[in-house]
Order: structure tokens, then C-alpha cells, then sequence
């Protein structure tokens, strides 16, 4: 299938690689992705996690307590070197990256989620790239989103996106948890009108919460987007080439139709 409008939402972990810095290499590599797609004529909203982890890294590594003020301070030191990082890489290869930072409250107030949905609209219609996180300064409990999956799901209704894709460091949807029982096999199609028992269980079920910890997420994501018509591709952002192979028509993981 061609695809006009794709969302791809990038996790902490493949911004860091699975490190406490961010991993210069792959955000390049993403880019150079992304903007291939562009190049296609591929609209792309990018919904990118990191701002924490980033400026934890300028701050180098200080010992906070685990509350929101905590994360909330780094993500607003973190937040514009991500952001520096996303315009000189996008900017290498002749695109522009703009910055948008959403909360709860500006998908559920109509005035809002018009002004952001026209905001996105125009970017996205100016062949600039909208880079998204959780505005983290003002979103406290009660307006957190808490996650960029469930932000990436919003956003893609917010711009009416054939896809959705999440990368993450797994290969996808397993029936069990694929650490835990080597039989576990991956879910491939998710195709019926509502997500099966045995997917949510699949993704909840770790209770050593390795590897599948963020699934849950992923699936309650995922069944968010599906129901705004969007379909969804959960799939491992290591693989070489993934979003240009993706786009070329490509399929990997589990798929949401
Ligand atoms: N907004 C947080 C950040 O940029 C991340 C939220 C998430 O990991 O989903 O660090």
C-alpha cells in the first residue's frame, strides 16, 4: 500500500540504545530514514521520546528522587538539545523540523485539538516535520498523557495517518512473554474488530516485566489508533533500513489492521 501520512513514534530506549546517552549513530540513521520517506512525498510526524534521558546526560547523571518535578526539570533541560539534535540532522538532508508539545487537556478541549490539528495540518502540508513529545513542564497527573505510545496514538487521529509506527526494541507482539518461554511465537495480524484476550494477555503477562513491560502499552496504543482508522506496525527499530522498507510496502512484527 502507498502511504500519504505516516506517524513513527521513537521509544528512550532506541534513542539511547539501550544506553544512558543518546546514541548519535542511530538518531542519524533514523533521520536519513525519515527523510527518505519525505522524499517520496511521505508526510511523517515524528513522536520522539529522550527529553529525560537526554538531559540526564547534560546534567550528568544526577541523583534525583523518581517524582515528576524531577523528570519534569530534566526533560526541560533535555528537551531543546533533542530538539537541536532532530532540526541539524533533518536540516542535513534539506528538511525542516518544528517542535510541538502536547498534553491530555489539548486532545480533549475542542479549542485545542482544533488549534493543534490546523498547527499539524500546515506543517505537515509545508513539508516540515513536526517533532512531538508530552509537553512534561505542565503535565502533571491529571493531564499526562504518561506515555509517547498513547501520544502517538492521539496524534495519528489528529492527522488522519494511514500508519503507525512504533519502534521499539522488541520484533514485535508475542502470544507469551519470548524471554520467559522460547516457544512464544510472534503475532503477526491483529485483524479482528476487537483486540483478542489472549493479545492483552500476551503483552500484560510478564511478571518479571522484561522485555514485554512496555507491550501493554503498545497494544492499548495501538487499539487506540486502530479505532481512528489508522493501521499500526509494532515492530524493532534495529533492523536495517526498517521505515524505508516499511514504507517501500514491506511488512515486519505485528500489524493492526
Ligand atoms: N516525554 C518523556 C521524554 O521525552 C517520555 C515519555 C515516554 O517515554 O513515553 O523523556
Amino acid at each position: 500500500m502507498a502511504y500519504d501520512r505516516i506517524v513513527v513514534k521513537i521509544g528512550t530506549s532506541t534513542i539511547t540504545g539501550g544506553s544512558s546517552q543518546v546514541d548519535m549513530p542511530r538518531l542519524i540513521d533514523l533521520v536519513r530514514q525519515l527523510a527518505w520517506m519525505m522524499d517520496r512525498k511521505i508526510q511523517i510526524s515524528l513522536v520522539t521520546s529522550g527529553a529525560v534521558a537526554a538531559g540526564r546526560e547534560l546534567l550528568n547523571y544526577p541523583h534525583l528522587s523518581k517524582h515528576i518535578p524531577g523528570k519534569q526539570m530534566l526533560s526541560a533541560i533535555g528537551q531543546p538539545r533533542l530538539m537541536s539534535i532532530y532540526m541539524d540532522l533533518f536540516r542535513m538532508y534539506g528538511y525542516l523540523a518544528s517542535q510541538i508539545l502536547l498534553t491530555r487537556r489539548d486532545f480533549v478541549q475542542r479549542r485545542s485539538y482544533l488549534n493543534a490539528r490546523n498547527t499539524l495540518d500546515g506543517l505537515l502540508n509545508q513539508r516540515v516535520v513536526p517533532v512531538i513529545n508530552e509537553n512534561d513542564t505542565v503535565a502533571t497527573e491529571e493531564i499526562r498523557l504518561g506515555d509517547n505510545d498513547t501520544m502517538s496514538a492521539f496524534v495519528s487521529g489528529l492527522v488522519g495517518a494511514d500508519l503507525l509506527v512504533l519502534l521499539t526494541d522488541q520484533e514485535g507482539l508475542f502470544d507469551s512473554n519470548p524471554e520467559a518461554n522460547p516457544e512464544a511465537k510472534l503475532i503477526k495480524t491483529i485483524d479482528s474488530p476487537e483486540i483478542p484476550e489472549f493479545v492483552w494477555e500476551g503483552a500484560g503477562g510478564s511478571a518479571s516485566g522484561l522485555g514485554t513491560g512496555g507491550m501493554l502499552t503498545k497494544v492499548r496504543a495501538a487499539d487506540i489508533a486502530r479505532r481512528m482508522g489508522t493501521a499500526v506496525m509494532i515492530t524493532n527499530g534495529n533492523i536495517p533500513d526498517i521505515l524505508i522498507r516499511i514504507a517501500a510496502g514491506e511488512r515486519f512484527g505485528t500489524v493492526f489492521r
